[in-house]
């Protein structure tokens, strides 16, 4: 199939996997950067073949052979895009959805169409997850439990356990052997949008399904919006089935910016991370900085509590951006209890440890001096109440 790049071998290692992969056929083709299709239609002079080939795809979710037929089937760009994240998170497939949320609707409309509307979710989960399965805007019913308490929570119409680790904002990390057993026969839904496969491989740990906001790392720019959700083929049939019927397609110069940021994923992530880690030094070692969460797996996000205001932190940065999101090539701040967090309930939002004094950065790819200078000026002269105990610190690593 012309769109299709054949699956990389398995031996090779994710830095030639995040350059080549969904790549294969381009010499053949005569190319060397991958082309971007924005046909939204496909001519066909053979309607008879074009109704086997939408039957086949409406019976089973398989990708088609050959051109797409209609835009909301597939796309080939978006499907390059698609099979080079298969590759870097070790996983069969992957489908791409126009948003983060939308590939994470799509996994709950496609458990509900199976009868399977409950889920077992381990909080913090980014704020608008949590709100999705929350708000039952989708018929969802949810239990909240620690990871400890997964197997209890689990009915006969558990379709889905759902945990992201490190958690968005707090950084919280969850282990994820344990919650896979725990889960036992019920698929378990990761978000690895903060890790990102060069630093963990869900799928490798059990994880049926690894869900990205592709808005974050995986596009890194800070200029396109996705998601996608890495998975089983059995699974993946399933989620291209509700994408063709509900819509939720991402664009293909998205698909095309997302492909292009996957080439420099694993330079950026390490190279971010190096800064992020040691940002969490210099502020754990910060008179005024009461609490410093920097996970053990490392990443380019770092939390922190300060005892003065947070907002005026927000309010103070100059080289730093204040605003939410996350994982662009420049360094950004926000508030989560302001604005990320800030659809989940209150109290929720402060049993989930998301403290009204939290602040979550996303450390970008400036030099670290520049960086600690803004931050320093930032953070004001208030340090600790006078005689105070520290509280832990550095958490996690
Ligand atoms: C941003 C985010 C999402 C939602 O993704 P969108 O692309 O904004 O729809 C989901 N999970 C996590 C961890 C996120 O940070």
């Amino acid at each position: 199939m012309e769109n299709a790049a054949a699956a990389a071998p398995a031996s090779r290692a994710l830095a030639t996997d995040a350059v080549h992969a969904g790549r294969e056929d381009l010499a053949e083709l005569g190319l060397h950067a991958p082309p971007l299709d924005l046909s939204t239609t496909y001519p066909s002079y053979d309607a008879a073949a074009e109704a086997a080939r939408i039957d086949a795809f409406a019976e089973t979710g398989a990708r088609l052979d050959g051109p797409p037929v209609y835009a909301r089937l597939d796309n080939p760009t978006t499907a390059r895009f698609e099979t080079a994240l298969a590759a870097l998170e070790g996983t069969e497939a992957a489908v791409a959805f126009a948003s983060g949320m939308a590939a994470l609707t799509a996994v709950l409309l496609a458990r509900a169409a199976e009868g399977l509307r409950h889920v077992v979710a381990v909080r913090p989960l980014y704020g608008c997850s949590d709100h999705l399965l929350t708000a039952g805007l989708l018929g969802t019913e949810v239990t909240w439990t620690d990871p400890a308490g997964i197997a209890d929570a689990l009915r006969p119409d558990t379709g889905l356990v759902m945990v992201e680790t490190p958690a968005n904002p707090t950084l919280a990390e969850v282990d994820l052997r344990a919650v896979r057993h725990a889960c036992g026969s019920v698929p378990l839904l990761v978000d690895n949008t903060f890790a990102t496969p060069v630093l963990q491989r869900p799928a490798e740990e059990g994880a049926r399904m690894v869900l990205h906001s592709a808005t974050k790392y995986l596009g890194g720019h800070g200029d396109v919006m996705g998601g996608v959700v890495a998975c089983d083929e059995e699974s993946a049939r399933a989620l291209r089935r509700i994408r063709f019927a509900t819509g939720g397609v991402l664009h293909p110069l998205a698909g095309y910016l997302l492909l292009r940021g996957l080439s420099t994923l694993p330079v950026r992530v390490r190279a971010a991370s190096r800064t992020a880690a040691d940002l969490a030094r210099r502020l754990a070692a910060d008179p005024r900085v009461a609490r410093v969460h920097y996970p053990s797996v490392g990443g380019a996000m770092v939390s922190f509590e300060t005892y003065g205001d947070p907002l005026e932190v927000v309010a103070g940065v100059r080289l730093i951006t204040p605003a939410v999101s996350l994982g662009s090539v420049d360094t950004l701040i926000q508030h989560p209890a302001s604005i990320s967090h800030r659809i989940v309930d209150e109290g929720d939002r402060r049993s989930a440890g998301v403290s009204d004094r939290l602040l979550r950065m996303s450390v970008g790819l400036e030099d670290v001096e520049d960086l600690w200078r803004d931050l320093t000026g930032a953070l004001g002269g208030r340090g600790r109440p006078a005689a105070a105990a520290r509280p832990a610190e550095l958490l996690g690593s």
